[in-house]
């Protein structure tokens, strides 16, 4: 900022200096050309003036001289007479008088003769009778007689020697030239000369031999007076001339007056101003620089230091401050510089810091670090003695983790919590300006302020941040007096507040995404992202340590039905529930996951220290299936529910993380299918298996179009043997795999729906057997066909059923419809009407496999139901287990009141019909009487029942 002001570099000082030389020169010049012009004129008009002055005053001196000259004559003349009249000779040569004014005396006789006084006659001029004539009427002549010389010029003088008397003669006298042309007032430098207004003969000259021009005699012979100018050997002269009226006063020629000068002795003033003049004006110009550059240093100095400062600002420098100790404007100008630079400083540090936590906040860091980035950084830029920033619970009031930096200090987080006093809370609810200015002696919120142990005083600035209109944090800023808190202080705190609120909504809300992303929010177990993220970190943690773990995948079974029966909030309760007791069996190291549904995992980890990780591994799995043996009450009932468990191991099954999860769940596929609540270890061959589920769905979905697809069918007899009925079943003749079981494919149609279809195309084939039976004179036979529930709920069911009716032309009477206990249960009132509907085509309905679901006997009455079938697990273990025996007679009991028929499938054994039989068992379905055959087969069996009792084939049932 020291640096000089250069007139080589500024334009504007070099403008300025010029614009100054400029205005103050010009006039100068004018003024000086002005007054030359006009002294010149002056001069020239007060030399005419002069000169004519004395060329008048000259004129004047030879008028009273003549006139002097006349008396003086007149004098001589009465003198003469008188000598003459007494006859006494004059001696007028004597008288001294008469010789200081003249130089001649000549009396004339009458007629004209001279007789000479004084002089040579010779010299006395002739006169002509008209100036006689003048003479002699008493008129004084004046006559110039030319000499040889300008210096021989002689003016005479002649009057009547006596007045009124001609004939006395007349006086004339030579007037003495130095007497008369005396020109002592006349300056000797000046030219003078008289001449003659009507010969324009030069009388008298100043300078010898001085012969004007006759242009310039005749110039001046013009007027009586005047000025005129003339050359004369080559100089410019000035000259004036005056006219003298000799004529009025004597008789004789006017006699002009010229007196002239060179202009070089007029204009000597003039010279010698211009002479002075252009150093005058050279010094002026010298002085106006000086001062001018004095002036324009003193005050572009600090206009070309401010230039630098605000380039330095434009720079990005904000740091540099303008010194200027002018006393003036300028000085101002660099104070509000300065204190510009300084709210600039200010404003980019609030801004930087406030961009500081704004990338805090947007990194998702949490609310600790933006509150540390605060307290480092805010002190410095609001000025701050002291900062304290504090959580509050909102429900209690009480401001805890305080951490407050003072000035000069690291922070420090304060032991103890402070309890708001209600007042407060409601103040700082209430305020309306987004902070609470609070003076030393005021009474609010002074144990908050207590606790941070400042002494003397001080002013505080106490700002709440409320998150969703809670008071969640609160930021104190302390200033010592005499301080006072500044404005923008103010401001930057509240918004710094607002951003704390920003920055705690948002890590409130990252935790709640976080949560919500990585838990579950029904059984706050961990999610499917945090068993991806863990189980990952296990695996790594397990190759280190050379260890095993097991992954147990977990579905609960028949966990549906809980669902549809109970209701979701039931089904809720029950996942509940079954989290708790998985929690309660593993260890707290150990992993327990929701993946969803009813589906979860476990991942058992540090196996390395058991002696035989399998064993540990299955006496885990014991352990679950044991815990969820004890009842646990959901929706108010004591209710048991059972899981199926596949369990694979690190590294043996496999060795990532998507690997172990799908060899888990082969595994606990492979447990349900083996009859549920048990666990099964994964083997290379479960995933063959699920492979071969994918390859076989592919190829359900072109089996009818080829062919593939058959119908047997199953006889039902009755108690003497006779058969009365039969069940429809589906086969698959495989190209390659030869006959597949419905129990294998059927699964796999009703998860994805092609079950529809199938189900449709086996109603067709059965519908028109039933005909062609009826045409070859066969039955009637009712056919029973089986609806899963799928096919059950497809909207159009019924529709889809009266139109194969219709399109078969069968007699709906003759077909059945065996419908599952999952059918039955969900929308209870759906379904009793949908089956409602399916009875009002004429079609009988019947419950397959009764007794395994969880169909309640109580509302069994409510559904239009005619067969109860008996499931085959009853049946197969009537003989060993008596519970089967106790829930075949209840059922068989239960149909009975209820109105419907009865029938066992599954009879394999005679026993097994014995049994049946002695407890009212309607009809028997079992390979003791046929396995399901095909249709040609069925009808041999059928000829073959008819020929065994004679042409009469059986009547259907009714009981
Ligand atoms: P389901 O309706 O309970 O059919 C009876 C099953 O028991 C049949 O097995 C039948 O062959 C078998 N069975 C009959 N008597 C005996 C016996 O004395 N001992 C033993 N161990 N089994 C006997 P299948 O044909 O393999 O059918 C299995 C299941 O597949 C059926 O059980 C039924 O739920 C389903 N299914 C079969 N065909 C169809 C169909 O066309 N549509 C639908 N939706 N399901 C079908
Ligand atoms: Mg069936
Ligand atoms: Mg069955």
């Amino acid at each position: 900022m020291e640096r000089k002001l250069s007139f080589s570099h500024s334009k504007v000082a070099r403008r300025i200096l010029f614009s100054f030389v400029l205005a103050a020169l010009i006039p100068i010049a004018i003024l000086g050309v002005l007054s030359f012009q006009q002294v010149k004129q002056q001069l020239q008009a007060q030399t005419a003036k002069a000169l004519q002055r004395g060329c008048k005053d000259y004129a004047y001196g030879l008028v009273s001289r003549l006139l002097f000259a006349e008396n003086s004559l007149r004098l001589a003349a009465l003198k003469i007479h008188k000598s003459n009249k007494e006859d006494k000779p004059v001696a007028l040569a004597g008288e001294q008088w008469l010789q200081g004014q003249f130089t001649g005396l000549a009396v004339l006789r009458a007629d004209g003769q001279p007789s000479a006084l004084s002089r040579d006659n010779a010299a006395i001029p002739t006169l002509t009778a008209e100036e006689l004539a003048q003479i002699l009427v008493g008129k004084t002549l004046i006559k110039p007689v030319s000499g040889q010389r300008l210096e021989d010029n002689r003016l005479w003088m002649a009057i009547n020697l006596v007045e009124n008397s001609p004939k006395a003669g007349i006086l004339m006298a030579e007037l003495k030239p130095d007497l008369l042309w005396n020109s002592e007032t006349i300056d000797p430098n000046n030219l003078l000369w008289v001449m003659a207004a009507d010969s324009l003969q030069i009388l008298f000259a100043l300078e010898q031999d001085f012969d004007p021009s006759p242009e310039l005699r005749a110039q001046v012979a013009q007027a009586n007076s005047g000025r005129f100018s003339w050359q004369r050997d080559g100089e410019a002269y000035l000259g004036a001339y005056w006219k003298l009226p000799v004529a009025t006063l004597f008789f004789g020629p006017d006699l002009i007056v010229v007196q002239s000068l060179p202009e070089s002795l007029a204009f000597a003033a003039i010279r010698q101003f211009s002479a002075i003049y252009p150093p005058v004006i050279l010094l002026a110009a010298l002085i106006v620089v000086y001062l001018s550059s004095r002036l324009i240093a003193k005050y572009l100095t600090p206009l070309e230091r401010l230039k630098i400062g605000t380039q330095r600002v434009a720079d990005g420098n904000l740091e540099c401050r303008v010194d200027i100790d002018s006393h003036d404007e300028f000085e101002e100008l660099a104070d509000s510089f300065n204190e510009m630079t300084r709210r600039l400083r200010s404003q980019f540090d609030i801004l930087a810091t406030m961009a500081e936590i704004d990338r805090h906040i947007l990194s998702a860091l949490n609310a600790e670090d933006i509150i540390d980035t605060a307290l480092n950084r805010l002190p410095s830029i609001l000025f701050c003695d002291l900062i304290s920033i504090a959580a509050v619970n909102p429900d209690t009031g009480i401001a805890d983790e305080i951490r407050v930096r003072r000035s000069g200090h690291d922070a420090e987080k304060l032991a103890e919590p402070v309890i708001l006093s209600q007042q407060d809370v409601a103040d700082l609810r209430t305020m309306h300006n987004g902070a609470l200015e609070i003076a030393n002696n005021d009474e609010r919120m002074s144990e908050y302020l207590q606790v941070l142990g400042v002494s003397g005083a001080w002013r505080y600035l106490v700002v709440p941040v409320h998150v969703n209109g809670a008071l969640a944090s609160l930021i104190c800023l302390g200033y010592q007096a005499p301080k006072r808190i500044p404005p923008e202080s103010r401001n930057a705190a509240i918004n710094f507040g607002d951003r704390i609120a920003v920055a705690l909504s948002n890590a409130a809300w990252e935790e709640k995404l976080y949560q919500h992303a990585h838990y579950d929010s029904l059984t706050g177990l961990p999610n499917r992202l945090v068993l991806h993220d863990r189980l990952g970190q296990e695996i790594a943690r397990a190759r280190r340590d050379d260890a095993q773990l097991a992954v147990f995948f977990m579905d609960l079974d028949r966990f549906k039905n809980v669902n549809d029966s109970l209701g979701h909030a039931a089904g809720d309760e029950l996942l509940r529930q079954a989290a708790r007791i998985f929690l309660n069996c593993v260890r707290a190291t150990d992993l327990v996951v929701r993946l969803g549904g009813d589906e979860f995992v476990i991942v058992i980890g540090e196996l390395h220290t058991q002696h035989n990780p399998a064993a540990f591994v299955s006496a885990v799995a014991e352990k679950v299936l044991a815990a969820l043996k004890q009842p646990v009450t959901v929706a108010g009932l004591p209710m048991t529910v059972t899981t199926s468990i596949g369990i694979a191991l690190f590294p043996d099954d496999a060795d990532n993380v998507p690997d172990l999860l799908k060899n888990a769940d082969a595994a606990m596929y492979h447990a349900k299918s083996e009859g549920r609540a048990n666990f099964r270890f994964y083997s290379p061959e479960l995933n063959a298996a699920a492979l071969e589920n994918i390859k076989l769905e592919q190829e359900l979905r072109g089996a009818i179009g080829r062919n593939e697809l058959l119908v047997f069918y199953q006889p039902k007899v009755d108690w003497d043997g006779r058969i009365v009925g039969a069940e429809a079943l589906i086969r698959w003749r495989h190209t390659e795999l030869g006959m597949i079981s419905p129990a294998k494919f059927i699964p796999l149609a009703e998860q994805t729906s092609l079950i529809v279809e199938i189900s449709d195309w086996v109603l067709e084939q059965t519908c028109l057997w039933v005909n062609a039976c009826h045409a070859q004179g066969l039955g009637p036979l009712r056919i029973s066909v089986n609806l899963s529930a799928v096919d059950f709920k497809h909207p159009e069911l019924v529709e889809k059923i009266a139109a194969v009716l219709s399109k078969t032309g069968t007699d709906p009477s003759f077909i059945e419809l065996e419908l599952t206990e999952s059918v039955a249960i969900g929308n209870i009132k759906a379904c009793i009407e949908r089956m409602h509907h399916l009875k009002a085509l004429g079609l009988t309905l019947s419950m397959d496999d009764f007794g395994t679901g969880f169909s309640s006997l109580s509302y069994l009455k409510e559904l239009p139901l005619d067969v109860l079938k008996i499931d085959q697990s009853f049946v197969r273990q009537l003989e060993s287990d008596d519970s089967s025996a106790a829930i075949v007679r209840a059922i068989l009991a239960l149909a009975d009141g209820l109105g419907m028929e009865t029938i066992a499938e599954g009879v394999e054994t005679a026993a097994q019909l014995e049994l049946l039989k002695q407890h009212h068992c309607g009809l028997f379905q079992g390979y003791l009487f046929s396995r399901p055959v095909p249709s040609d087969e069925f009808l041999s069996l059928l000829q073959a029942d008819a020929a065994k009792r004679g042409a009469d084939l059986p009547a259907i049932s009714s009981s």
